[in-house]
């Protein structure tokens, strides 16, 4: 991913509307890129007191690149558990598939033993 790319992501990725892919390719690229980082920041900065001035918190107390740091290590976290996830459910498909390949054939082994009848 690119800066220009990565900074027409970074509104989607505080509005959680990126995919596990776009999210995982953002993050690689603003943890390596300082420009970017830096603008996330920002908005990420915004947002937070939008949504705290909308919910009349005091809005002083708050470390916002602490809470965005949080945010990326939970992302990278979701990221993470997401493919893990994903990758179970691919194992459990072939597996799924072995199991009815296995009594296809032996059906079949059956059919053929039985001389090709059933009953
Ligand atoms: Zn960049």
């Amino acid at each position: 991913m690119d800066c220009r790319n990565a900074e027409a992501k970074i509104d989607s990725y505080i509005g959680h509307r990126l995919s596990l892919r776009e999210i995982e390719e953002f993050l690689e690229h603003v943890q390596s890129c300082p420009s970017c980082y830096d603008e996330l920041e920002t908005h990420f900065i915004v947002d937070r007191v939008i949504h705290q001035l909308d919910h009349e918190k005091d809005t002083d107390h708050y470390n916002y690149q602490k809470l965005l740091q949080e945010d990326i290590h939970n992302s990278l976290e979701y990221v993470h558990n997401e493919k893990k996830k994903r990758s179970l459910r691919g194992f459990a498909k072939i597996l799924g598939w072995l199991i009815l390949s296995g009594l296809v054939l032996a059906l079949i082994v059956l059919i053929y033993q039985n001389g090709g009848g059933l009953i």
